[in-house]
């Protein structure tokens, strides 16, 4: 017989990590499914500096990990898997994952949201050859180079601010002339030596398909549908992220983007009716806050809805 568990835990960035905390508090010995990207967005990003209790901020890797140690703390464990499967129609749910099967009365979703790519075939053919959604795994590559970052939001300010560590010039290009980013974030970038700001641009190829090198960017200006050249040794995409949910697709509410539709913030749904005892927290089912702490906070409604629903059910 498979040992039925109380709770699992999709996802380990911040949400899911929360969660952990919490539901381990409360004695439920929470098991988290690390994903395929563990410690999620935070993991990947550098320094934090709104998170609440860091005046100096905190590098993201260290708030993760420590958010991990918290958990592991109150009996949280850890497996380095990802849900393949799930019949949410049967009660306890059972999970097929890449490590097994594992059964659950409860499932906290917490399965994040991951970079999203322009799609176009030269950019994906030229993914880890030059092509990055990534700045602080692959900037280090780009040392006195010329490169370019995509978007107009937070994820592309701070994108193009780290990367001039390393690149000699970071041109940011954004397809129209409004930015989406944070004042303070737009003006550092505005303000620093070298970056230069190109509004109304789109990226239609990347060049060096042939070499597997990016050799630089065809753009086009989409107020007079001029092309231009822009020769750059790399390309970082900051053009936001999409959810993670599609194992999940015809199980719980998704809304046109993929992100799963709550109830009360944190109660999942199918057809509009709950789906009693799975709960989805953090940027998964959150497309309007997408923060840090926003995460966190819902991690801990969805780990509280779970002691409820166990403790109504008697356990
Ligand atoms: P975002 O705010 O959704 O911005 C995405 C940007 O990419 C937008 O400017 C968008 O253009 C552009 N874009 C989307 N699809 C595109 C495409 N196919 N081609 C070209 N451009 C495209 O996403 P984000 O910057 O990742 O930020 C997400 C959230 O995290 C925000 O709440 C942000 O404040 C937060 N965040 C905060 C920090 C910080 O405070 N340090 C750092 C990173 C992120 P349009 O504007 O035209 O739609």
């Amino acid at each position: 017989m498979t040992e039925i568990r109380d709770t699992v835990i999709l996802g380990s960035g911040c949400a899911g990590l929360t969660a952990a905390i919490y539901t381990g508090r409360a004695g439920l010995n929470p098991l988290v499914l690390e994903g395929h990207e563990p410690g999620g967005q935070l993991s990947i990003t550098t320094l934090v500096e709104n998170f609440p209790g860091w005046p100096d901020g905190i590098q993201g890797p260290a708030l993760i990990d420590n958010m991990k140690q918290q958990a592991a703390r109150f009996g949280a464990t850890f497996q380095q898997a990802q849900l393949a499967k799930v019949d949410l129609d049967v009660h306890p749910f059972r999970l097929q994952t890449s490590a097994g099967e594992i059964c659950t009365r409860t499932l906290i979703v917490a399965s994040g949201a991951s970079a999203r790519w322009l799609g176009i075939p030269s950019e994906q053919a030229l993914i880890g050859h030059g092509v990055s959604s990534c700045a602080t795994c692959d900037g280090f590559f780009f040392r006195g180079k010329e490169i370019a970052v995509v978007g107009g939001g937070d994820s592309a300010m701070e994108e193009a601010l780290f990367l001039t560590r390393f690149a000699t010039k970071v041109t940011l290009l954004h397809r129209r002339d409004a930015f989406r980013a944070s004042k303070i974030m737009l003006e550092r970038a505005i303000a620093h030596p070298n970056i230069v700001l190109r509004t109304n641009t789109v990226v239609e190829e990347v060049l060096g398909v042939e070499e597997k090198d990016v050799k630089g960017l065809r753009l086009r200006d989409v107020t007079n549908g001029q092309e231009s050249i822009l020769p750059v040794s790399g390309l970082f995409l900051g053009i936001g992220h999409v959810p993670n949910t599609k194992m999940l697709a015809g199980q719980v509410d998704l809304d046109e983007d993929g992100y799963i539709r709550t109830r009360d913030n944190v109660l999942t749904t199918h057809n509009g009716s709950l789906v009693h005892g799975v709960f989805a927290c953090g940027d998964v089912q959150d497309r309007r806050y997408r923060q840090a702490i926003t995460a966190a906070g819902t991690g801990c409604m969805a780990a509280l809805e779970v002691e409820k629903f166990l403790e109504e059910r008697g356990h």
